[in-house]
């Protein structure tokens, strides 16, 4: 641990004489301009909001997600904001995917479910921190390009499929814990089914493209559901048959 936070405070100064001696938005190119880019961003917009989970952290420092964007939009990869990823669809907010992912409060031996793959960005930065992770997307380009770039960049304990997410993926569950990165207009029952005892799922729950609400779902120990929002946040809507 104290290991980890000597070396994000050494990437953190790294970043610090970058955002003070770089007048430019864009990274320079080639891969130490993105990590230069990643470790500002990891600073000024995770480390800053209160974002403390030292694993969280250093898998968002590790993961390259301007390789989970599309061509055009690459220079925007680590600015404070989604992007489109085409279909309608968006790569959520990096600070959302960090305080998402930190509030599950996952382990290493741990099984997640993740509903709505997009880009594959968010099962990536869960694979370094998580045993197995499984990932569903309704829209089969996305879940295509998704595994692909996954297998290529070599996130071997990521398996992508294309279905409805609203339903889980049973034949893997019991999950310990669940993210749902596209806002529900309830809180799927089969999701909460599929959550182990003493798990943890969050979901973004409201209408379409309004605010909603971030809701965090704790199983317990003898099965008892408790739910509490967390934050308001704005997410594309889960779509499918329901
Ligand atoms: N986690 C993604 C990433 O890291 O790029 C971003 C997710 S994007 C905000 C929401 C995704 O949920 C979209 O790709 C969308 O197609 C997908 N989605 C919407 N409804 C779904 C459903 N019922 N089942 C599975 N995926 C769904």
């Amino acid at each position: 641990m104290e290991k980890i936070l000597k070396k994000l405070f050494g990437l953190l100064t790294i970043a610090a004489i970058f955002a003070v001696s770089c007048p430019c938005s864009v990274p320079a190119s080639g891969n130490q301009g993105f990590l230069t880019a990643r470790q500002s961003m990891v600073e000024a917009q995770i480390v800053k909001r209160g974002v403390t989970d030292s694993a969280v952290i250093e898998s968002m420092l590790s993961v390259p997600r301007h390789l989970f964007v599309p061509e055009k939009y690459i220079s925007a990869a680590y600015h404070d904001t989604p992007l489109p990823i085409g279909y309608g669809q968006t790569i959520s907010q990096p600070y959302i995917v960090a305080y998402m992912t930190e509030i599950l409060k996952v382990g290493r031996e741990d099984t997640v479910l993740e509903v709505g793959t997009g880009s594959g960005y968010q099962a990536a930065i869960l694979s370094a921190l998580v045993k197995k992770v499984y990932t569903i997307e309704i829209i089969p380009e996305l879940a295509l390009e998704a595994a692909h770039r996954l297998k290529k960049l070599n996130y071997k304990n990521v398996d992508v499929k294309n279905s409805d997410g609203y339903y889980g993926w049973p034949e893997h569950a019991p999950f310990d814990a669940i993210i749902v990165t596209a806002a529900a207009g309830h809180i799927p029952p089969p999701l909460v089914k599929q959550l182990k005892k003493g798990g943890r799922m969050i979901i973004p729950v409201g209408g379409s493209f309004m605010v909603q609400s971030l809701v965090l779902v704790a199983k317990d120990k003898d099965g008892t559901i408790t739910t509490e929002n967390v934050m308001y946040v704005r997410f594309v809507p889960l779509t499918g048959e329901r």
